[in-house]
């Protein structure tokens, strides 16, 4: 497995070092989305950071299966479902395929499962049951309520003293729990909403169930990784942790991973602020490429801030790398096989060393900054050293490191194939087409194309402008 890796855990505020439960295995959940609408960039950290864990990790030789759940039951859900008349199921499943679709321009790998809420119902029953049977749960007038004292451990994620969380609360005259401080692990239904039968009522779970329920069905009572934004660790991940530790008696997580937030022009995103942008919105100005790098570029336990500053500054990066390779490639055509020189026989040794220090870098609590000021410092050994008279084994050799490395980050650096001016002249008249004949489906599909070609369609009064990204 080569060298350790040390990973910052939430649980003992220390880095740790990294040893799986099974050796070259690694069980891993991240918390998913609440499928209610396009996914915002705050909720693309997360995804394109434990993306780039999981890659690291299969890199290093592990074999990880990776969970991430849909949330496809909650209210926003089926508040929104009610506005636009539709089911709720309509729109979870809507906003599932436009989340993959965001997936695949972020470059995030497809996970092992992605487990939906609505169709683990009897494991959380199940669960609920157990817990029941076991004095860690209740029923009062068709609600279930988790006991959260009766688990002795409860706040050990977020150090937060049970008391001092009592004190905290404000009682509700009309409560009907044992104690302010117990959970919902199963509601009853209201009118208009989905629901499930249970033995306590018809209705649904609440939302911390499902992920202790999901782990424990696709990786089993005890994983190395469970993983969210900084915000989830209470209460969600603290309430995770009562629900399957009361329940399997055993530890739960290994390594408790959290990324900090970001912000946009230092302040906290906020529709009513008006500075929320979706990962479409972004999309729209920048290929998604852009916003990966853009993301890795600080450590993900560092708050971020979002500006367009930034963006263009992570613009300029990337394409630093691109033109590299696009170099490269170009040497490589009239490159000629011979041996390595000595002179050159170095420049694939500084090449190296500069893996190890990637390496290094990403040992070190996944330290995205400095893995890529590496790359950038074989790119620039690339463009001072190499010209068309070297050999074609050490340009090759030289590519194929700038390339794999970026892959770790998940990063695409090959230059696509430009298409002419005239070429896009005919796509966009195709799409203006499409449009026309209100085949929108297709005219979107143009669009993206051209955007992942890295050409910026303009809608203006005097018809449609572009531009190259
Ligand atoms: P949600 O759909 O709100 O439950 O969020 C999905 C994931 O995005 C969770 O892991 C959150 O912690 C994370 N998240 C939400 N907002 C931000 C933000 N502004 N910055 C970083 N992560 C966020
Ligand atoms: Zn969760």
């Amino acid at each position: 497995m080569g060298a350790k890796m040390k990973i910052y855990n939430t649980l003992t505020k220390k880095k740790e070092e990294f040893i799986p439960i099974e050796e070259g295995k690694v069980r891993m959940y991240v918390c998913g989305p609440t499928v209610y609408n396009y996914i915002h960039i705050g909720n693309a950290r997360p995804i394109i950071v434990f993306d780039t864990v999981r890659r690291y990790l299969e890199y290093k030789g592990y074999e990880v299966n990776f969970v991430s759940n849909f949330t496809d039951v909650d209210d926003k859900i089926i508040k929104k479902a009610n506005d636009e008349g539709v089911s709720a199921t309509e729109i979870s499943e809507r906003f599932i395929d436009e989340y993959r679709k965001d997936q695949e321009g972020l470059n995030v790998k497809p996970a092992t499962t992605n487990p939906k809420a609505t169709e683990e119902i009897d494991g959380m029953i199940e669960m609920i049951d157990a817990l029941i049977k076991k004095g860690h749960a209740y029923e009062k007038n068709g609600t279930v309520y988790f006991r959260t004292r009766s688990f002795k451990d409860y706040g050990k994620l977020s150090k937060k003293n049970i008391d001092d969380l009592e004190a905290g609360i404000r009682i509700a005259v009309s409560d009907e729990k044992e104690d302010p401080l117990d959970f919902v692990l199963w509601k009853p239904k209201k009118e208009g909403e989905p629901y499930w039968t249970s033995p306590w009522s018809d209705g649904r779970p609440g939302w911390h169930i499902e992920c202790s329920v999901m782990s424990k069905k696709y990786l089993g009572e005890q994983i190395d990784i469970h993983a969210g934004g900084e915000d989830l660790v209470f209460p969600h991940h603290e309430n995770e942790i009562a629900q399957s530790e009361a329940c399997n008696g055993k530890e739960f997580a290994k390594y408790w991973m959290h990324n900090a937030f970001l912000n946009i022009d230092n302040k906290k995103m906020s529709k009513s602020e008006g500075n929320f942008f979706t990962v479409r919105d972004i999309s729209e100005q920048y290929p998604l490429q852009i916003l990966r790098f853009f993301m890795l570029s600080s450590h993900y336990r560092s708050p971020l801030n979002f500006s367009r500053e930034l963006m263009e500054a992570s613009k300029n990066g990337l394409e630093r790398i691109l033109t590299a390779t696009y170099n490269l490639e170009h040497l490589l055509e009239s490159a000629e096989s011979k041996e390595l020189t000595e002179e050159e026989k170095n420049i694939l040794t500084e090449a190296e060393s500069l893996n190890s220090k990637f390496d290094m870098a990403m040992d070190d609590d996944f330290n995205t900054a400095d893995a890529i000021a590496a790359i950038f410092e074989i790119v620039k050994a690339a463009n001072s050293k190499i010209t068309s008279s070297n050999s074609k084994e050490l340009i090759q050799k030289v590519l194929d490191k700038i390339l794999k490395l970026s892959d770790i980050l998940g990063l695409q650096v090959k230059k696509k194939e430009e298409l002419l001016d005239d070429e896009i002249e005919q796509l966009i008249q195709d799409r203006q087409n499409a449009r026309k004949g209100k085949d929108f489906a297709k005219a979107d599909e143009i669009r993206n194309l051209l955007l992942e070609k890295g050409i910026i369609l303009e809608d203006t009064r005097e018809g449609v402008r572009w531009k190259r990204a």
